[in-house]
């Protein structure tokens, strides 16, 4: 069984990306690993802290190791952990990696709280990956009017500034600001900045991850994996299948959730094959 660290060095070298699905519940689960394993890829499950509130910690960790000791690639990252704490317990209790989330705060701040997080994960569990933040790039997970405030052109990650956090705190991923926001925005605003994405990935030598990748187009994203981009976040758009199909399984006549939740599985799991078809195409 490779290491998620093999597993995306590998991506990368190949020039594809690894597909990371935010899950809250054993349906998603369910169909994100299913797609996966029908596909023969590797994958992450992604759980934010309210998802793996809602799942439970402990529980989603010893769903990933069932699929491990059956010689599937599933990974477990504790996405966008706001604090110190949370990540560490994270990481205790048995995540592939770690994203502390500090990108609200300032530079210093940022990087005080990350170094921590990766000075404590070198200590206690070495294999386990931090992925952090810099750059503004919005925090919800819903369909949006406007693009959210704080997001702009001005507001993406700077070269140098990537640069100097990497050098700082010693991460092993960067999730850079490049015109990706979390949620979709209904006007399909705004494009991915692809030079920048690539002017980011000539400056720091380590995978760098997209997040907010719910809404954008299919060359959009090939043109960030060919830039440099080694994990795509997919999250609204499987919360949006996923309700799709529970409004269509309620109607059948069913009172059994394994007939009535399949439908909710099944389109979920259409997003699932669409996204791991195009992120390992080239
Ligand atoms: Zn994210």
């Amino acid at each position: 069984m490779r290491t998620l660290i093999d597993v995306v060095t590998d991506a990368k070298a190949r020039g594809v990306a690894v597909g990371h699905f935010n899950i809250s519940d054993s349906e998603g689960f369910k169909a994100v690993t299913e797609v996966a394993k029908e596909l023969g890829l590797p994958v992450i499950i992604g759980v934010s802290e309210g998802e793996r509130d809602f799942i439970g910690l402990d529980e989603v960790v010893a769903m990933v190791k069932a699929e491990k000791d059956l010689g599937h690639e599933v990974y477990l990252n504790a996405d966008h952990t706001y604090s110190v704490e949370k990540a560490k317990l994270a990481i205790d209790r048995g995540v592939d990696s770690v994203i502390i989330d500090a990108a609200d705060k300032t530079f210093e701040d940022n990087v005080r709280m990350t170094k921590e997080i990766v000075d404590y994960a070198r200590s206690t569990r070495p294999e386990v990956l931090v992925e952090a933040e810099l750059g503004f790039i919005g925090k919800s997970s819903n369909l949006l009017e406007n693009v959210p405030e704080g997001v702009s052109e001005e507001t993406q990650t700077k070269p140098e500034e990537a640069q100097q956090f990497v050098l700082a705190t010693g991460i092993h991923m960067l999730a850079p600001s490049v015109g990706n926001v979390h949620g979709i925005v209904k006007s399909g605003e705004p494009k991915l900045n692809i030079e920048r994405i690539q002017a980011i990935a000539n400056t720091v030598n380590i995978p760098l991850v997209l997040h907010g990748g719910s809404g954008n187009k299919p060359e959009e994203f090939l043109a960030a994996i060919r830039a440099g981009v080694s994990i795509i976040h997919i999250n609204t758009e499987l919360r949006v299948a996923y309700k799709e199909g529970i409004k269509e399984g309620i109607n059948i006549d069913e009172v059994a959730p394994y007939k009535f939740m399949a439908e909710g599985v099944k389109q979920m799991k259409a997003v699932v094959k669409e996204k791991l078809e195009l992120f390992n195409s080239k």
